[in-house]
């Protein structure tokens, strides 16, 4: 995503480009992907970046809030960010972590229970939870 693009997208979603939260954003929008905070502190790291931890943490959850990314938690302890914010599925490999999208149309449901009285729908999120199987070669 070139930076012009970037900053359009900010302005879509009311966030104040700071040089940093730019900087972080780049990282995650570059292309479809999802990544823990670790995982972007680590790419700026690499990239020779001083943007701290906090403002890292801070930044994420900032652009979740907005809306710019989307957050799925794929248990207590791992968050991942996801640069996709149309709805969408996903698989989780317990064994590699990684989490990769399933295309919406590709999960439907026979039959829903009743929602809870005065409350309407918000989303439907699956979340398949895999492991490798033990049972092939290599
Ligand atoms: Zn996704």
């Amino acid at each position: 995503m070139t930076r012009s693009g970037l900053l359009s997208l900010f302005d879509k979603y009311g966030i104040l480009p700071t040089p940093q939260r730019v900087e972080i954003a780049s990282i995650l929008l570059e292309r479809p992907q999802h990544l823990s905070a670790d995982q972007i502190i680590e790419r700026l790291r690499v990239a020779g970046s001083g943007v701290s931890k906090a403002t890292v943490y801070n930044s994420l959850n900032l652009f979740s809030k907005c809306g710019l990314v989307r957050e799925v938690m794929v248990d207590p302890v791992r968050k991942f960010y996801d640069s996709t914010t149309h709805p969408h599925h996903h698989f989780y490999n317990v064994d590699s972590g990684e989490l990769s999208d399933i295309p919406v149309e590709q999960v439907c449901f026979e039959d829903l229970p009743d929602l809870p009285d005065g409350t309407e729908r918000e989303s439907i999120e699956v979340l398949i939870k895999v492991r490798d199987r033990t049972d092939q070669p290599g």
